[in-house]
């Protein structure tokens, strides 16, 4: 995605209320401009909406918000922009009681998952706002998992 943004051009920003309403030019690898799309940054909630409804579809941000975020220098990609699939998921196990997740417990077997939980938990906190970084965590887990389920012959 970071090299398909020098691919997009900010024809004209206009400012109305609380919002920022961009103009992207999509331009193909010989530099012509294949459509123009609406950014529609909302200063107050950090919502950067565009009408070519990649988000919507693919649940990943597009070029063209990706382009205005980086246009309005902002500190951090928000929050609600990264991986949602992920984050559909993990939440609602996180409201369950360990209890019901993990079988029967005992407070020994509590406290580590309790550890694994918040170890986790910090490293997304480091990797969060760096792809990057994140598939390399994702790729060392799955590595990881692999590595248990040999070890226990699932
Ligand atoms: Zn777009």
């Amino acid at each position: 995605m970071n090299k398909a943004v020098w691919f997009c051009g900010v024809v004209e920003v206009v400012e109305v209320g609380d919002k920022m309403i961009y103009s992207i030019t999509h331009k193909n690898k010989n530099f012509e401009v294949k459509a123009t799309y609406k950014v529609v940054h909302d200063v107050r909630d950090e919502s950067f909406d565009c009408n070519c409804n990649h988000f919507v579809h693919n649940g990943m941000l597009c070029r063209h918000a990706f382009k205005v975020m980086l246009n309005s220098e902002v500190q951090s990609i928000p929050e609600k922009y990264i991986l949602p699939r992920w984050r559909r998921e993990l939440v609602p196990v996180e409201l369950l009681p360990a209890r019901v997740r993990y079988g029967e417990m005992d407070d020994e077997k509590q406290a580590l998952i309790n550890q694994a939980i918040s170890m986790f938990d910090l490293i997304i906190g480091c990797v969060r706002n760096d792809k990057g970084s994140l598939t390399k965590f994702v790729e060392q887990l799955e590595r990881l998992g692999d590595e248990i389920r040999r070890m226990f012959q699932y």
